[in-house]
């Protein structure tokens, strides 16, 4: 892919909103072949500036929440459907999440995670190409064909609900911990799959939050 160096994309001017907004393309950081692979929405400031995802307050939840599951940040792959920060923090167009698709697409086959976790409702409706109401779905995990293959999908509500609703932290953390799981990250993870079981049409739930 001409724009694309391995799994990061270079001199994209797809979006001319985001173009206009950006300081610099966001691509995804840690492990190429991760076998969590962390899909966001797309940059906000402190990622724009840093050039890195979720490195904001948001990411300080999601490292924590990481560090509580047993495994670090560097263990794992994190990345965006819109690798440049929407203005004003706006939610990201649908052309612009059509124009990044591809980038994303190749960075998960690149990756070839053995579990994909969705960061809120954006990333979850984007990969799944349906309407998601993440605040009863969260925990969910659903195969899904992306890319001409099957990947395995936990829903995930976003780390920021957790600093608006405290009493969405346990939730969210439970949600992390499953997917650390089901990645096989932690001892818990292997042989069995991980806490979620599996229901008939490939769906299972993670507890009720
Ligand atoms: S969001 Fe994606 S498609 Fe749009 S300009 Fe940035 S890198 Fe290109």
């Amino acid at each position: 892919m001409k724009q694309m160096d391995g799994v990061c994309v270079r001199d994209c001017t797809r979006c001319d909103a985001l173009v206009a907004s950006r300081s610099q393309i966001v691509n995804g950081v840690g492990p190429a072949d991760a076998d969590l692979l962390f899909v966001g929405e797309g940059p906000g400031a402190t990622e724009d500036e840093q050039g890195a995802p979720f490195v904001g307050r948001s990411g300080s939840v999601l490292d924590e929440a990481l560090a509580e599951a047993g495994v670090g940040r560097d263990a794992v792959r994190i990345t965006n459907c819109v690798r440049c920060r929407p203005p004003d923090n706006r939610d990201p167009h649908a052309d612009e999440l059509d124009n990044c698709r591809d980038f994303l697409e190749h960075e998960i086959d690149v990756v070839d995670p053995t579990i994909l976790v969705t960061l809120g409702k954006v990333p979850s409706e984007h990969l799944l190409d349906r309407s998601v109401a993440i605040t009863n779905e969260s925990g969910t995990v659903v195969d899904h064909r992306l890319g001409g293959r099957s990947r395995r999908v936990l829903l995930s509500m976003h780390p920021a609900a957790t600093l608006y609703d405290r009493s969405q932290r346990e939730g969210f953390f439970a949600t992390i911990a499953s997917a650390v799981e089901l990645a096989g990250l932690n001892d818990a993870g292997r042989g069995d799959g991980g806490a979620a079981s599996e229901k008939s049409g490939g769906q299972s739930r993670l507890g009720e939050f």
